[in-house]
């Protein structure tokens, strides 16, 4: 496991990944964000539903 991994979040949809662009939506990424969530059943998911995500994932709950 890398030590210092940077994540980067994406400025449209909160997906977080290792990418600078966004793999689910080719949006801007950026590395100003915080908090992380991780979305294992969206449809049951209260997070999910306020921040309107509609697939699993792990998502930024701050994007600047
Ligand atoms: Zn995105």
């Amino acid at each position: 496991m890398a030590v210092r991994q940077i994540y980067y979040a994406c400025k449209s949809c909160n997906f977080v990944s290792e990418m600078t662009v966004c793999p689910r939506c080719a949006g801007e990424t950026t590395k100003d964000w915080q908090g992380m969530v991780a979305i294992v059943d969206y449809e049951k998911s209260e997070i999910a539903k306020k921040m309107g995500i509609t697939a699993n994932g792990t998502y930024a709950l701050k994007v600047r």
